[in-house]
């Protein structure tokens, strides 16, 4: 795990439901990379105060019980939002 945190990259590939972004584009992701997505301050775009626990984008518990590598890392998925 390196603790890159402020990822920029070129999106590879996008998942069916995705519909902020396409193949191609260039993009940034910040240090928390998940939320529960579903809690007030979630729905606020708070996900950082996450009542459920934002997941950093390293060395952070993903929702899978996998440990996030952080963003000098080759590749990395992440939710559109
Ligand atoms: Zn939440």
């Amino acid at each position: 795990m390196v603790p890159g945190h402020e990822i920029v990259g070129i999106v590879t590939a996008v998942g069916s439901n995705v519909s902020s972004f396409q193949k191609g584009e260039r993009v940034g992701v910040g240090c928390i990379v998940g939320s529960c997505r579903d809690c007030e301050y979630c729905d606020d775009g708070k996900e950082n105060y996450c009542a459920n626990r934002a997941v950093t984008t390293y060395n952070g518990v993903d929702v899978d019980g996998t440990v996030t590598q952080g963003g000098y890392s080759s590749y990395i998925v992440v939710h559109q939002r």
